[in-house]
């Protein structure tokens, strides 16, 4: 023992040393503060202070050296949330002599991901904002393996998600209240501060109304990788497609109810053909959730956080997601985006309760549980009266809440028929056989030739190589695009051709300069980049 104190011993006095002498070194990536996320060695946090220090010394970095900029708004977000003003990180300057007068620096010695959850209460924002983008990071920098410690910074308790967190790192995550027991000073050696928003696929409606990020960056290929380092953490294995399939109602069972649920469940499972059970967050533990839907055919759900479980469905299966009166499926799509990725390979299907007799609203509910009781009459009348909430912002519309907080009872037939327009047969797994997409390259080695006949008629022969990726791949339909523009003319003509060359005869003038633009498209809707362009004269 005495041995593993005098080891820290030395650490501590090389540590303390280099902090003095090289001070905080920093390099970011990224070129605004909504895309960056840095590297720092030797960042220090006043826990006292509740600040992040940056101390310089003779060999210290800061990169981007932004000067004031800095605070327009800050230096980068904490969370996955885009430029959310509760979500800001910065730090404070000290020269390094300053550590002098300052408390003694206790150390970090992992490296550290430092970042912010965003609303771990919530299972949609615990996988959306946080999980998938914290996975997603660690995979960006070598370092941060599964030996690097998470510091959430937001500032909230443990959260009754925590387990999950847990999953994606071997060292107990850290929360900011708990720093104050480590010390007053404290100083990661190597850490990586805010996170990754390439897999997140919603915007909330803090500054226009809810819907898609404008720009989705991540495939369902990418989000199954996810799921399957979340399964094999949590101990779930996939089963082979032989046992029996089933349908999964994920039901919710203090709010937004489904009143009828065990007719709901009988009327499922007779249409087709299958069992049908329930689980709930409050009745099952998770990883009994997770091995129920990572081998349904289809998920049955209430609008709601719990439908991000589709995450885990398997390739093939269906979701049927169930709205309440007056809410418009269009303007909440969190799921259905989810479920329509490119590879995801999900059905969804959204049903809507539009009749006003099925509903059971409680008006007299807390506002945050959608009541409407403290608002003026005339507004709670119109409220109560209006078929259809409108587009609003995030989070704390009244007549959205009141909406969303009601109880449905579902109409069978109307649901059986929606979900018949989409699944004809059996819902499913389909175990299908891979069908990624494969783009094709350039095509290769394109030439022309011109011919004139006469003063006003021309022709253009075109010829090129199949991309070199072909020859290796098995392709259904391979197709060839040809533009014809003359040269300084906004317009041209379009072709699709399924051979390697083509005499263009048609519009084509003598004494005329074109430029030739090649590409090949496979299966209809994969278009490979253009070659060079050739340039043709007549
Ligand atoms: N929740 C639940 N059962 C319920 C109500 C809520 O499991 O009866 C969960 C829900 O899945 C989410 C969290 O509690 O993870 C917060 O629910 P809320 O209704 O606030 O959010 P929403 O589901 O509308 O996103």
């Amino acid at each position: 023992q005495s041995q593993e104190l005098s080891q820290v011993q030395i650490d501590y006095h090389a540590a303390l040393q280099a902090l003095v002498e090289d001070g905080t070194r920093m390099v970011c990536t990224g070129r605004m503060h909504t895309d960056r996320i840095c590297r720092f060695e030797s960042l220090c946090y006043s826990t006292e202070a509740e600040e992040f220090v940056y101390f310089h010394s003779n060999s210290s970095v800061m990169l981007p050296n932004l000067g004031s900029r800095r605070f327009q708004p800050a230096l980068l977000d904490l969370s996955s949330v885009e430029d959310h003003n509760t979500q800001y990180f910065n730090f404070v300057e000290l020269p390094a002599a300053a550590l002098k007068f300052m408390p003694k620096p206790v150390f970090v010695p992992d490296v550290a991901l430092i970042a912010n959850r965003f609303n771990p209460d919530n299972l949609m924002h615990v996988f959306h904002d946080d999980l998938l983008p914290i996975y997603y990071t660690m995979q960006q920098f070598s370092d941060l393996d599964l030996e690097a410690r998470l510091f959430f910074m937001e500032g909230w308790s443990e959260g009754v998600h925590f387990d999950l967190y847990k999953l994606l790192s071997n060292k107990q995550p850290l929360l900011r209240e708990q720093l104050k027991t480590l010390g007053r000073l404290l100083c990661f050696t190597k850490s990586y501060v805010g996170l990754s928003k390439i897999t997140t696929w919603y915007q909330y409606g803090f500054v226009q109304p809810q819907g898609p990020k404008a720009n989705i960056l991540v495939s369902g290929n990418e989000i199954r990788q996810f799921t399957k380092f979340m399964m094999q953490k949590l101990n779930v294995s996939l089963e082979e497609s032989s046992s029996e399939e089933y349908i999964v109602v994920f039901s919710r069972t203090i709010n937004r109810l489904i009143l009828n649920e065990a007719e709901l469940i009988l009327a499922l499972a007779q249409e087709f053909q299958m069992k049908t059970i329930t689980v709930s967050l409050e009745e099952h533990s998770f990883s009994d959730i997770v091995r129920l839907i990572s081998n349904a055919s289809m998920l049955v759900s209430m609008h709601g956080a719990q439908l991000v479980m589709s995450l885990f469905l398997p390739r093939g299966a269906t979701v049927v997601e169930l709205f309440p009166y007056a809410i418009n499926p269009e303007h909440y799509t969190p799921y259905k985006t989810l479920a329509t990725l490119p590879g995801m390979d999900l059905q969804y299907i959204a049903w809507q309760n539009t009749d006003r007799e099925d509903t059971v609203t409680y008006p007299d509910r807390p506002w945050d549980q959608g009541g409407i009781a403290h608002l003026d009459k005339a507004e709670q009348e119109r409220i109560i009266k209006s078929t259809e909430v409108p587009r609003h912002l995030c989070c704390r519309n009244p007549e959205w809440l009141f909406r969303a907080y009601q109880d449905t009872k579902v109409n069978i037939p109307s649901l059986i028929h929606v979900i018949r327009q989409t699944v004809k047969s059996k819902p499913g797994p389909k175990r299908q056989k891979w069908s990624g997409s494969l783009y094709p390259g350039k095509v290769r080695d394109a030439k022309c030739q011109a011919s004139v006949q006469g003063t006003s008629e021309a022709k253009l022969a075109v010829s090129w190589q199949i991309p070199w990726n072909l020859k290796y791949l098995k392709v259904r339909e391979v197709k060839y695009e040809v533009w014809i523009q003359e040269q300084g003319e906004n317009t041209y003509m379009p072709y699709i051709l399924s051979h390697q060359n083509h005499t263009f005869s048609e519009n084509i003038k003598p004494f005329t300069i074109y430029l030739v633009w090649i590409r090949c498209i496979f299966n209809k809707n994969l278009l490979g980049p253009f070659a060079d362009v050739l340039l043709c004269s007549t």
